[in-house]
This record gives C-alpha cells, structure tokens and sequence, in this order.
C-alpha cells in the first residue's frame, strides 16, 4: 500500500460523510451522487454522537472519494466549480433537511464557495479611495469584534487606531485565563470565515489555543502597528461644532491625552467587567478570593478547602479542573445550569480530519457549512414560547417541554443513584432561559466526588474563616473564587459615552441599554457599537458570525458617509424606537424572556437587553447594508472662516 493509500484509509475513517461527499461532487463535476440514500438522515447514536448513513453507503462514499482524491493529488484538474442551482441541493444534502428558501442567500455568503471573502470591502474607486484617505476611525477594543474591525477598515484604507486597555489582543480569550476554559461553540465555526484554522486540535478549542488563533490573525493582518495597548478610554464626547469624536484616554504611561476621529466604534464586549456578589462580609474574608476572569494562578489550591460561588458557565468549565487538587471544595449554587449533552466536548481532533480538512478540496467548506446549519437556528424552535402556553411553568410551549424532558433524562442518566443530586441539578426554569452548558458528563462527576458538596442553601453572609449559609452553618474555606458573571447589561461601562447636545449615553439608557441593530443610537452620530444591546445569542449560532455581520454593516455606513459626501449619520429616533418594540415583543415570546428566569440576559427593570430574539438570518439580512432612509445624513460641517 502507497503512502497515499494509507494515509487516505486513516483520513476516510474519520470523514464527516456528507461533507466529504459535497468535495467529491466538486471532484467530478458529478451532481448525481446526489441520490436518496446518500442524504443523511442524523440520527443521534447510544453514544450520543450522530450517525445516519448504513455502512454500504459509508464504504461507498470512501471507496469513491479515495479514487477522485488520489486522482486531484495526482495531478487531475478540477472540473468546473457546480451550478447555483447545485449548490443549492448540496446545501440540502449536508443538512439533511430541505433548507427554506430564505435562507439561501445567507447561507451561500457563509459557505463562500469561490474563496473569495464575500464581505472584504472594496473601496477602489477613485472617490472611496480618496474617501478613505480623509477618514479616521477609532476603535475600542482588541477582542474578537475589534480585531475584525481592523481587518475591515485595513482593507477598505481606511486609517483607524485600536485603543485596548490590556497588553495584548484577544479580549475575553486574553482575560479568563481560569482552569478549562474553552469555547462552547464547535471551532471550524468559532473562527473568522475568511481565516480558517485546519488546525485546531481539539473540537472546542480551549483558551491558549484561541488566543493564539487571534493573535496570530492580529500578526497576520498587521494589526499591531494600529493598535495601542494598554490604553484606556475614559470618555468620549461628539463635537457638534466640528462633526467629530474626541477621545480622553489614560495612556500606558498613565498620563492623558485627546484623539480625534470621524467615527467611534465600541467593541468592548458584553462581558468583561467582572461583578462580584452583592454579599455581606465579603471584604472580610482573611484568605485568598477572586474573580474567575482575574484568576490567580499564584495562588495553589492544592489541599486548600475551596469555596466556589456561582454555577454558571465559567465555574461549570473550572471546578470539574480544580476538584480533583484540593482539599475540599464547596460550590455555592442559587441555579442550576441547564446541560446540552455534547461528548466530543474534550476531544481531540483524530488526525485524518485535519487531513481532509488540509487536502481535500471543499471539504472544510462544507464541514463548516454543517456545523453552522445544526447550529443555525437548530435549537431556535425549542426555546421558543407557544402563544397561550398553559402546560407547566418549567416550559414556555411544547417544542419546549419536549427538549427538557430529554435533557433531564441526559442528566438523570448522569446520576441515577444519586436522587439527593438529581434534586439539585435538575433546572426548574425552562430550557433557554439561560445559557445553557455543553456538557460530556465531568460537571456531574465532579459534583459526585467525596470531596465536593454542592450546596444550595443559599448564603447568608461571608465571614473571615469562610461561608455562612442561611441555616446558620459556617464552612470554612482557605480560598473563595467568584465564578459570579459580569456586568452585563452595562454596556460601555465605566467609559462615559457623551453625544449631540452633550447627553450622557448611560443617562439616556437610565440603566436600560437599547440601540438600533445593536449597533446605533440617536442622539449619537457615528457610534457604532459591535455585541451591542440585543446582539447576544444564546442557543442559534456563534457570536463571531454575528460579528462579521455588524462590522459587514459598520463599513457599509461609511461608504454610506463617503458616497453620498456627508460627515455624519444618526439613527432616526422612531426607526430606533420601532425596532426596540418588535425585540421586546419577540423576547417575550422567548425562554430567556419567560418571569420565571433571572439572568443576565435581562437587565435590573427585568428588559432582556441581551439578546437577539429573531431567527439568524434576520440578523444577517438586516446587516447587509445601512439602510440610508434609517438614518438623518448630515453634510460636512464647515470650517470657521
Ligand atoms: P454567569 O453565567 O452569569 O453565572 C454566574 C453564576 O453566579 C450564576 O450561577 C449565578 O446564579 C451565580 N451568582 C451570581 N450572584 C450570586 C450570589 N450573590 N450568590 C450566589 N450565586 C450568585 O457567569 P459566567 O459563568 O461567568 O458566564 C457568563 C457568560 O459568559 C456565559 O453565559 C457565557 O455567555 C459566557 N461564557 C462562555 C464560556 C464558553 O464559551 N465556554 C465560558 C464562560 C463564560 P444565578 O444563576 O442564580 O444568577
């Protein structure tokens, strides 16, 4: 057997059929392979994984796809690239599922099968290139979606500066730095489009690995040399006599200083301030405490009695790590997450996969394709409220009751000796009112071990030797960490946010952050504002794709700006209004939205000002471009004579 054969037999193995069967469409030129029987049905298997080809079809996608790679390596052209109309089946094929129609073209710019990075802007005529030269936008934050921005403003020519308060890029990947933390979207999806990463060693990267990805694309891009770290914004004020923004920031030094630039654009994050409980006698504690987004890693917890506050995302990621190490350990739950079951949560990407994904032409194309149609807007229907529900108040309809009837059965599964947890874990709120957990068992198997209580009396006070809880009892504890969350709904906070006639952005908000697409506000010209009010999603897609499309949107205004030779744009106040009440009334019609949940989904006048209650498409197409008559377009102020 040849090298080729061997490695291909081992690559095969481990193919997802239905993507490697699109490549082997692109292969031949051959629509029809296309057959009944090579569409799959995705049934889930005992091993929770999915499956749905008979074996005879497995061998004879590999028997067929190994002939037609072995001919691309050695040397056969590529037919012509398949019809639209081909296209579209294949799309229907990977999913396993007819794929409305409204979804084709969002979905034929997240497949981007010609190569070309659809939403890479192009300012080449002479009056954007020229544009472009007169334009300077500044930029807050070096995370994901200010990375991206840079990109952006890079290719358009744009000039623009990065001002990140941290030393490096990578945002929420620079900052929680805690034991296991990882991403809970599958990576060949939590990616850039344009900057896939065939390497990726496991399925759900953990932090070193996606800080690494984006400093490597921060290097890629040469970003560095547009971005100013450790440099702080404190203000930003509108200059209504000029058009423009002028930014007070503390620079590294810790001295002041003012810039300057036609458009500001916010990309902070929704969670990056650390929030610590609201708990008496916290300041008292003798011993070591902290955030899980200021871990210390100075601190060693080995034999230490631990007390973990908070069982939501990141403690759910760090005390399955922290566990087996110490001495004793105390989590502190007021809710129980709600858990996906994902097994190949830990995994490692099998070496083949990472070949097809490396070789095979279209392969990581379509793989991508059907990670971001499973998680599209998949689970959307089931967190998603029937009108006039009056089944029980742990669900919002029956799409609803349903998907938690299998989720308790997956965690029941998980401790079936152990009623006294099962009492715990087992969420009472409906499924979607939170974010809920990827999950492949080591969160319950932590809870079980004999050194882990689970503890959910609720906590009275906290004292210089440890935890009280409302029964009176003190535990004592040498470390308490804080797995509590983030101010979330405090959007821009602290930095103060002044626009048109000097109002205050948290004034106006009053604790009740909103925006137009996330992004706009009235009263404030040029601020564009990316993972604003209303862009979080919680069970359709990843945050990146939502990205790419806000900043798809942000270019579009400033070629919005220099088409039309105007210097600033304002969203209509009643644009702005009309829309906020189309997103509350859709929220309430989501889990997240039901009375029966607090998270930080909703702010403190119970708003869910988070997330984005509509399907994923409806982002994507509303983003496409500004729509001008959305906006009041002001003409360049003029100069003082
Ligand atoms: P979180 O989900 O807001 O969880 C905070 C936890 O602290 C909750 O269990 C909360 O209980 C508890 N808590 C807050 N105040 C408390 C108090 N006074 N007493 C007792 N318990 C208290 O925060 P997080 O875990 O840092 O995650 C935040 C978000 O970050 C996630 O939803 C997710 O979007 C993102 N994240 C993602 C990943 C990933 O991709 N893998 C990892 C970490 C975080 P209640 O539920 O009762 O309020």
């Amino acid at each position: 057997m040849t090298d080729l054969s061997k490695t291909l037999d081992d690559a095969l193995a481990q193919a997802h059929l239905p993507a490697l069967l699109m490549s082997l469409v692109h292969l031949t030129g051959d629509a029809s392979l296309l057959t009944e029987e090579r569409r799959p049905a995705y049934v889930l298997l005992a091993d929770g994984k999915l499956g749905g080809y008979s074996l005879e079809v497995q061998a004879d996608i590999r028997a067929r796809a190994k002939a037609a790679i072995t001919a691309h390596m050695n040397g056969a052209p590529l037919p012509p690239p398949p019809e639209p109309r081909t296209v579209r089946r294949m799309m229907d094929w990977v999913a396993g599922a007819d794929i409305p129609a409204h979804y084709a073209a969002f979905l034929t710019d997240e497949l981007h099968l010609t190569g070309v990075d659809t939403n890479a802007p192009d300012w080449s005529t002479p009056t954007l290139k020229a544009a472009a030269k007169r334009m300077k936008v500044l930029v807050v934050g070096a995370g994901m979606s200010g990375l991206l921005t840079g990109i952006r403003l890079k290719q358009a020519g744009i000039d623009f500066t990065i001002l990140e308060k941290n030393a490096d890029a990578g945002g929420t990947w620079f900052e929680n730095v805690y034991p296991g933390c990882r991403v809970d979207n599958p990576n060949h999806m939590y990616s850039y489009s344009f900057e896939p990463n065939h390497d990726f060693p496991q399925f759900y990267s953990t932090q070193p690995v996606l800080l690494d990805y984006f400093r490597r694309v921060t290097d890629r891009h040469r970003l560095r040399e547009n971005i100013r770290f450790e440099t702080t914004v404190e203000e930003a004020v509108f200059d209504e006599a000029r058009g423009i923004w002028r930014v007070e920031v503390i620079t590294k030094d810790g001295g002041r200083e003012f810039l300057e630039a036609d458009a500001l654009v916010t990309a902070v994050g929704q969670l990056n301030r650390p929030r610590y409980p609201d708990i008496e006698g916290l300041e008292t504690f003798d011993g070591p405490s902290f955030h899980s987004a200021r871990w210390r890693h100075d601190v060693d917890l080995t034999g230490k009695r631990v007390a973990v506050i908070g069982t939501g995302a990141s403690a759910f990621q760090f005390v399955p790590e922290i566990a087996p190490k110490v001495a004793h350990l105390d989590v502190y739950q007021r809710t129980p997450p709600w858990c996906l079951p994902g097994p190949t949560y830990h995994d490692d990407v099998p070496e083949g996969k990472k070949w097809l994904l490396k070789h095979v032409p279209f392969y990581g194309k379509w793989y991508r394709f059907w990670l971001f149609w499973m998680l599209t807007d998949g689970l959307y229907e089931s967190v998603k409220a029937d009108a006039g529900w009056n089944g029980p108040p742990e669900a919002v309809g029956q799409a609803n009751a349903e998907l938690r009837a299998m989720l308790v059965e997956a965690l029941r599964a998980q401790a079936p000796d152990r009623p006294d947890l099962l009492e715990k874990i087992i969420p009472r709120y409906p499924i979607g009112g939170k974010r809920a957990l990827v999950d492949n068992g080591v969160w319950v198997a932590a809870l079980k071990r004999d050194n882990v209580d689970l503890n959910t009396t609720g906590i009275e006070k906290i004292t210089p030797a440890g935890v009280v809880t409302k029964d009176g009892v003190e535990h004592p504890a040498d470390v308490i960490i804080y797995g509590t969350g983030f101010h979330a709904s405090r959007f821009l906070w602290p930095m103060r946010i002044v626009g048109r006639g000097g109002v205050d952005l948290q004034t106006t908000w009053n604790g009740d952050a909103r925006a137009y697409l996330g992004m706009t506000a009235p009263g404030f010209p040029n601020l564009f504002m990316l993972y604003g009010p209303n862009t979080n999603i919680v069970v359709n897609g990843s945050i990146v794709f939502f990205s790419e499309c806000s900043v798809r949107y942000l270019i579009g205004a400033l070629k919005l700006l220099a088409e039309t030779g105007t210097q600033t744009m304002e969203v209509k106040k009643d644009v702005h209004d009309a829309f906020n009440v189309k997103v509350d009334a859709a929220n309430a019609m989501m889990a997240w939205g039901s009375p029966n949940v607090t998270s930080w989904y909703k702010n403190a006048t119970g708003r869910v000002s988070q997330n984005w209650p509509f399907p994923l498409v409806d982002y994507w197409n509303a983003t496409v471009a500004p729509n001008p008559e959305d906006f009041v377009l002001k003409a360049k102020v003029k100069a003082p004579a």
